[in-house]
């Protein structure tokens, strides 16, 4: 018999159904350490599941064979929530972040404009004042909550775009190095640029930007008839976790009166720590920051974040042209996030971060992210005294990289070595490639990660390198 109102539960249905889910994910939790990081040979099974290919039946079906379904399905692949995955860049996925996902959901409130919400986007807006002061942004800072880096940086590059070239741009240039990550040059042609507008400034042997070689660039540039209007760089390469030196890229921003805009989608979040904060020095100078909550705060996938170090340029760049359909929502103090992005309608994104925040405090954040900074160190320290290994360089961040000292063919050595530890299950390493060579990289960012575990990474390095 379907009831009156077939997709409402009443209130003792809910709770059940809410605590079967809940049972269900405490069971997957506690499997987690034992569980493996990556799991690459059940893709083909799992996917011809006929269970898990149906489609939508007419009639519901119950909650624990759909959540069964569920688990089954995120097996085939990769794993970011387990302590082992030392990969890319790890996810973490905060528990807490899920509730709050789950009290957004439930509340549903429109935060694309402030009137419709103006407690949650008072909510949100308070802890973007925080992240911009955590920066030393001034008071004219803002931003906003997105889906991930890719976005935030897009937003950015179109704020940069507008506020410093003519309505033809197309002779406008930025700068990076050969290490900043992909999203930017992607960013660069949505938002209108021929691909020849990003221009690869040298880097130095610790791969970092050389601002000598940015300030020659662009004046060849500016010489050679184009517009330089931006310069990226990177607070935490996607490689190898380096910082470019900010403070001298921010004079040569200043004196050449470019768009600094400082990509910390990996690494910015390390200014919660007194280490970080050395480090990171000089990222108040910038006029854009990336950071990704989804990463450096541990949060589930879909939360980055871009910082502003003026609202202005950002609002000229996205607000949309008057919409009379909107016209009851005007004039609020609060910030209009549809007009600093280009999402109109919108959740309570930020709660994901706010929640957590709140309930675990600052404190705890920075405790972790100090904890990830020591395991780094010490994955480097006993690396580096293994002489079947090469180093490469002590981790500013949390990314040790790492190549066969030995072999003739050092490349299909490394790739080896990798192969061999990621077969035993109990981590997940990543590769790249720096300057043409393949590295193998120890990325330590997900809060489960503990010393154990990334003993049992060098460990299994040090033994496979060895043997190789
Ligand atoms: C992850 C990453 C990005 C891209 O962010 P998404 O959230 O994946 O879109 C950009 N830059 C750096 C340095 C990153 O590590």
């Amino acid at each position: 018999m379907i009831p009156t109102r077939p997709l409402e539960p009443d209130d003792e249905q809910w709770r059940k159904l809410a605590a079967i889910t809940v049972d269900h994910l405490a069971a997957v939790l506690r499997d987690l350490p034992a569980a493996p990081a990556a799991v690459l040979d059940a893709t083909a099974e799992v996917l011809a599941d006929p269970m898990l290919r149906r489609m939508p039946p007419e009639h519901g079906r119950p909650l624990p064979e759909l959540l069964d379904t569920l688990v089954r399905a995120a097996q085939p692949g990769l794993n970011p929530s387990s302590p082992g995955y030392l990969a890319f860049i790890p996810g973490s996925g905060l528990v807490s972040a899920g509730l709050a996902g789950l009290v957004a959901d439930v509340l549903n409130r429109y935060t694309g404009l402030a009137a419709p919400a103006p407690g949650f986007v008072a909510l949100e807006s308070d802890l973007l004042r925080w992240l911009a002061d955590l920066f030393g942004l001034p008071p004219t800072a803002g931003g906003l909550f997105t889906s991930g880096g890719s976005l935030a940086a897009f937003s950015a590059l179109v704020a940069a775009r507008e506020d410093r070239l003519p309505e033809d741009f197309r002779r406008g240039t930025l700068y990076v190095t050969d290490q900043a990550h992909a999203s930017v040059a992607k960013a660069a042609r949505l938002a209108g640029f021929p691909r020849d507008a990003v221009r690869v400034v040298a880097r130095d042997p610790r791969h970092r930007m050389d601002p000598d070689a940015l300030a020659r660039l662009v004046r060849a540039d500016r010489d050679g008839g184009r517009v330089p209007f931006c310069v990226v760089a990177t607070a935490g390469t996607t490689n190898l976790g380096t910082i470019d030196p900010l403070p001298e890229i921010a004079a040569v921003c200043r004196r050449e009166e470019l768009w600094l805009h400082v990509d910390g989608a990996y690494g910015a979040a390390f200014q919660l720590t007194a280490r970080g904060r050395e480090r990171l020095r000089g990222i108040e100078h910038a006029d854009s920051i990336v950071l990704d909550p989804h990463k450096g705060f541990f949060l589930p996938f879909g939360t980055g974040c871009l910082l502003v170090r003026d609202t202005a340029p950002l609002q000229a760049a996205h607000a949309g042209d008057e919409a009379h359909y909107l016209q009851d929502l005007a004039g609020q103090e609060l910030p209009d996030f549809a007009d600093l992005g280009p999402e109109l309608t919108r959740g309570f994104r930020g709660i994901r971060l706010w929640l957590p925040l709140h309930l675990h405090g600052v404190a705890a954040f920075r405790a972790t992210l100090d904890e990830k900074l020591d395991l780094a160190a010490w994955a480097h320290d006993e690396l580096a005294a293994e002489p079947a290994l090469t180093v490469l360089g002590r981790p500013e961040l949390t990314i040790v990289g790492f190549r066969c000292a030995r072999s003739d063919d050092r490349d299909a050595a490394t790739a080896e070595l990798l192969a061999r530890v990621d077969a035993e299950r109990r981590v997940f390493l990543s590769s790249t490639r720096v300057d043409g060579r393949f590295v193998g990289r120890i990325a330590i960012l997900n809060h489960r990660t503990d010393r154990e575990r990334v003993a049992e990474a060098v460990e299994a390095i040090r033994r496979h390198a060895r043997a190789l």
